[in-house]
């Protein structure tokens, strides 16, 4: 029998290719080797009050992506988090079980706290506990993540570890998988890829758009002249070129190093080898837009599957807890 693989994706609507090489890929890859649970966590999005006016687009956005991406509703269960409502009271139960002290130290409830200080609110703090109901309600047993996500996965196992110990086993500790690229950093060549710091390109951007914010990438900031010889390991572009051009990347060092070339025709010859790799899934996704019955079906059946498994789960654990 497969594991179980989990993972969910916040709708910031249309998905980038941050979002495509450190997630979207590997759930791609994992659907054939696991029996795979896919969600859209709009219930997550709620806990930063961002701007709900958008929440639907942004959701059928990044569904569409995920789908366009290659996540075949036959051999995955893809869905919206809130249309499967029991998520909610799993999370009331488990945050029984999590002691607020473990809440208050996760370094992302921090950050948050200081940077939107007017808005500390009570989901905020129990993010974890919901990321954990996510998981552990759907059985997830492997969890693709990237590296800065591990703590969080780490927190997850803590909440399962304290549940069994005190109603009973009744889940298994989630494991991380991690990606093949850990993160994507963005144009800018600081921060990571996000749509919010603008440093993004969008999957479903087109060929034109796409040569446009490529040819605005940061390079290596040592090199002023087209004669200074660059350092690649320290240039953006040079790792975006890695994986969507591989078969020239040895070629590409040296000739870096050497100053033979220079930084716009190497970002040039990136955006046509992204333009290349992403045109067969910016296709599709042309093609699901024009069915948006077909992709609201999905969305449907996705969430009824997932219920049937969610309504299991929730049985065996009101009954270890003495509520049924
Ligand atoms: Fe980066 Fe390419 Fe310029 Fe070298 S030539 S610094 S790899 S953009």
């Amino acid at each position: 029998m497969k594991k179980r693989g989990f993972s969910g994706v916040r709708p910031t609507g249309r998905l980038h290719i941050g979002n495509y090489l450190g997630a979207g890929k590997n759930y791609v890859a994992m659907q054939d080797e696991y029996d795979c649970v896919y969600c859209i966590v709009d219930l997550h999005a709620l806990t930063t009050l961002a701007d709900t006016d958008k929440l639907q687009s942004n959701i059928y956005e990044a569904f569409l992506d995920l789908l366009a991406a290659g996540i075949d509703p036959q051999k995955a269960v893809i869905f919206v988090q809130s249309h499967v409502p029991e998520i909610n009271e799993l999370f009331t139960l488990l945050s029984m079980a999590t002691p607020l002290s473990w809440l208050l130290r996760v370094p992302t409830f921090k950050e948050k706290a200081r940077m939107h200080p007017q808005n500390v609110n009570y989901g905020l703090v129990g993010y974890p506990v919901l990321m954990a109901a996510d998981i552990v309600l759907y059985k997830g047993e492997v969890v693709p993540v990237g590296e800065d996500q591990l703590p969080h996965l780490e927190l997850a196992r803590e909440i399962v570890r304290r549940f069994n110990e005190h109603f009973g086993e009744t889940f298994r500790e989630p494991q991380a998988k991690l990606t093949n690229f850990p993160m994507v950093v963005g144009l800018d060549g600081k921060d990571k890829m996000s749509k919010s710091l603008g440093n993004h390109i969008e999957l479903a951007a087109t060929a034109e758009e796409t040569t446009k914010r490529v040819m605005s990438a940061v390079t290596d900031p040592t090199r002023k002249l087209r004669s200074d010889p660059g350092h690649p390991k320290a240039c953006n572009v040079f790792k975006l070129r890695e994986h969507f051009d591989p078969e020239c990347i040895t070629q590409l060092e040296e000739d870096c190093r050497m100053a033979r070339i220079g930084c716009v025709d190497c970002k040039r010859a990136l955006a046509e080898a992204i333009n290349c790799d992403l045109a067969p899934l910016r296709a599709r996704r042309i093609s699901l837009a024009a069915n948006p019955e077909y992709v609201r079906q999905v969305m449907l059946d996705g969430a009824m599957k997932a219920q049937v498994i969610a309504r299991q789960t929730l049985d065996e654990v009101k009954s270890k807890m003495g509520l049924i």
